[in-house]
């Protein structure tokens, strides 16, 4: 079985390392490989290095190497890097990145300008991890630099500041009026990306941000067509509970592009082309697009095995709409 899943940093990871669990537990899955489309609109340049945040936060959960209590950059870390360049003076400190996470950041800002594409790259660093052993391929959604910005007013009239200073430094408190995705007008699907769709049995979107995770890879031209057009069936994983996040700032994201923080406006985002809708027991009794099967279930991630089936039911629910 072909699996493809979209993803952006935490909630994505979590799902897919409990696919993993899943797959492993399950004899009938056993030559099963999946394709990770991972977002990489929050990517930034910091003290000169290309800093890819949720693909890394993939590669080191399904590594075995995240750091739990955080849910991203590596277990066992130090600051000793950042502290340096703290008493240098050199911005920023809002952002933490630990000493084994610079050596990511610069084994991939090496490669880079030496040449290679973020999907090699990406490779190299997924080979690092382990990840094709375990029939798992990362792209990211586009090869092409692209920045999601976001646009607030802090009192002196709109002014777009990077994403990962809206949610980090600003923690999301003040309005987003908009996100604007620099580069995104040149971008290209990645090779392997629209092919992945295209050739799965299943699509799974994991319950990331429905609007800078999800949205940002479903802005990359061709890949939204590619998923009306795929004969596999598409099914989705609420990433709110009782109409609140599980973490994160996705109700505030929401707000901005005027959608309700309910799993069933969730769901009317990709009406076109989702076939199967998993929402929490809670949220059991929502209205959903036409077209749309949804099963309720607990959606709560609290550990492997919790992951473990929500990944199940959502294979299941795609078996399901492939043979109906
Ligand atoms: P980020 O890039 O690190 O923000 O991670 P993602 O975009 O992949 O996922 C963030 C989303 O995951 C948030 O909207 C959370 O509400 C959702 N999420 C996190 N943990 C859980 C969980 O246990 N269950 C569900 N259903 N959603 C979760
Ligand atoms: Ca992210």
């Amino acid at each position: 079985m072909r699996v493809t899943a979209l993803s952006g940093g935490v909630g994505g990871a979590r799902f897919l390392r409990g696919l993993l669990a899943h797959i492993d537990r399950t004899p009938s899955l056993s030559d099963t490989t999946v394709t990770v489309i991972g977002n990489t609109g929050d990517d930034i340049t910091l003290f000169g290095l290309r800093v890819c945040p949720d693909l890394d936060t993939v590669l080191y959960t399904l590594g075995g190497a995240v750091h739990e209590g955080q849910g991203w950059g590596r277990a066992d870390d130090g600051y000793a890097v950042q502290a340096e360049l703290a008493s240098l003076g050199v911005p920023p400190d809002w952002f933490a990145l630990g000493d084994k996470d610079f050596g990511t950041h610069i084994a991939r800002s090496l490669w880079l300008g030496q040449g290679l594409s973020l999907s090699q790259v990406t490779a190299r660093l997924a080979e690092r991890w382990g990840l094709p052993d375990r029939g798992v391929t990362l792209l990211p959604m586009t090869d092409i630099p692209v920045e999601t910005h976001v646009v607030v007013d802090q009192g002196t009239g709109p002014q777009a500041v990077h994403f990962q200073e809206w949610w980090v430094r600003m923690r999301a408190a003040v309005p987003a009026q908009r996100f604007v995705v620099a580069g995104m007008d040149r971008a290209v699907p990645a090779p392997g990306v629209l092919d992945a769709i295209c050739n799965a049995d299943v699509v799974l979107l994991p319950p990331s941000n429905p609007v800078v995770s999800i949205g940002i890879i479903l802005g990359v031209p061709g890949i939204r067509d590619a998923l009306r057009g795929t004969r596999a069936p598409v099914v989705g994983v609420a990433p709110l509970v009782s109409g609140r996040p599980v973490r994160g700032h996705a109700d505030a994201c929401l707000q901005a592009i005027g959608v309700p923080a309910t799993s069933s406006a969730v769901a009317a985002l990709y009406a076109d082309f989702l076939g199967g809708w998993l929402v929490d027991d809670s949220d059991a009794d929502i209205a959903l697009p036409t077209g749309v099967t949804s099963q309720a279930r607990p959606l709560l991630m609290t550990d492997l095995s919790a992951a473990a089936d929500i990944a199940g039911a959502a294979l299941d629910l795609g078996g399901q709409l492939a043979r109906s």
